[in-house]
């Protein structure tokens, strides 16, 4: 009996361990059950946020269950070389290679590949589009000018004076170098009797038309004055002139008379007899005849003749050759009214800029 109740209690212990075993085991299994289904749910519906709700208490309860339950012995050799394996070779290698390809790769390429490129085409294109405007420009409006080939300018300085100024300057300068006489420094000039427009406007208006002409043409211009606003004696103007050493000195004035029926083209220089600058008469003539001949024609205006005097400031301190142009009268109606035409001025202009083509080339 003792062996059938020793086997009794054998089985009866066998029993009870499969018995606690089959208890301990069935409430694992119900418990991690549980957890699978919802880890599962929660990581297949909710992809980012419940997994990070989630994977603290996944990992913080399956990770200590696992390791210490499943494989004491195994634990330790198996999960070190597992986890220092894992995540040192995942995290370097991920967030290096990421963020070092991604961020060097897409900055560099996008800010050296844009900016070089707008800079560079915006820059050139709109430079060469103003250079070019000039050149183009200049065959076609030397053509008509006797003796020229293409670029009649050929880099002559030219200074252009639009005479007189807003606010004229009475104050008395000598009307030539060591000279007793004095005049008054700059008039405002005469207006326009049926028009109004004041004189220092119209000449600053064709002195402007002028300089662009003369540009195209491949000339250097120097402006005397590009405002109203300014307090130039006619000393001082003839100064600048000189300073710059002018191939020509071009002052344009235009005229008035007590009589209105007066009209007409002229122009001014120096006499032969000069006592400051009869040295530049012969060129300072022939400039002024060139200017008043292409002038007339250009506008059809009346010409009426080179005037010599030694009576202007203006001429008499100068050291360049120098005329004087009286486009027409402003005391003449029809004249007048012309002169106040965009067409007119246009016309004006040309034909300076032609007398001084011919000027420069009769040259020898
Ligand atoms: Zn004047």
């Amino acid at each position: 009996m003792t062996g059938e109740c020793n086997n009794v209690k054998k089985v009866f212990l066998r029993l009870s361990l499969c018995v606690i075993v089959a208890v301990c085991f069935g409430a694992m299994l119900g418990g991690c059950g549980d957890r699978r289904d919802n880890g599962n749910l929660l990581d297949g519906e909710h992809l980012v946020p419940p997994l990070d709700d989630v994977t603290p208490t996944l990992t913080v309860s399956a990770e200590p269950t696992k390791e210490p339950t499943l494989d004491p012995t195994k634990g330790p050799t198996a999960e070190p070389t597992k986890k220092p394996t894992k995540e040192p070779t995942k995290e370097p290698t991920k967030e290096p290679t990421k963020e070092p390809t991604k961020e060097p790769t897409k900055e560099p390429t996008k800010e050296p590949t844009k900016e070089p490129t707008k800079e560079p085409t915006k820059e050139p294109t709109s430079t060469p589009i103003v250079a070019p405007a000039t050149p183009t420009a200049t065959p076609t409006t030397p053509t008509p000018t006797p003796g020229d080939n293409g670029q009649s300018g050929s880099g002559k300085l030219i200074v252009i004076d639009a005479g007189h100024q807003r606010k004229g300057n009475s104050e008395k300068e000598p009307d030539g170098p060591g000279s007793t006489t004095m005049k008054a420094k700059c008039s405002s000039g005469t207006t326009g009797h049926f028009t109004g427009l004041p004189e220092y406007e119209l000449n600053l208006i064709v002195s402007k038309k002028l300089q662009t002409i003369l540009l195209e043409r491949g000339y250097r211009v120097i402006m005397v004055r590009d405002t109203h606003d300014v307090d130039l004696s006619n000393s001082e103007r003839a100064e600048i002139a000189n300073k710059a050493g002018a191939d020509a000195f071009i002052r344009v004035h235009a005229n008035a008379n007590d009589n209105s029926d007066v009209n007409g083209a002229e122009t001014l220089c120096q006499t032969k007899n000069n006592p400051y600058n009869a040295d530049l008469y012969r060129l300072s003539r022939k400039l002024s005849e060139c200017v008043l001949d292409e002038l007339c024609e250009e506008c059809g205006c009346k010409k009426r003749h080179v005037v010599e005097t030694d009576t202007m400031s203006g001429i008499n301190w100068c050291k360049v050759p120098v005329t004087i142009v009286e486009m027409g009268f402003m005391t003449n109606e029809k004249e007048d009214r012309l002169m106040a035409t965009d067409e007119y001025q246009d016309k004006i202009a040309k034909g300076i800029a032609d007398g001084i083509d011919a000027y420069f080339a009769a040259q020898p």
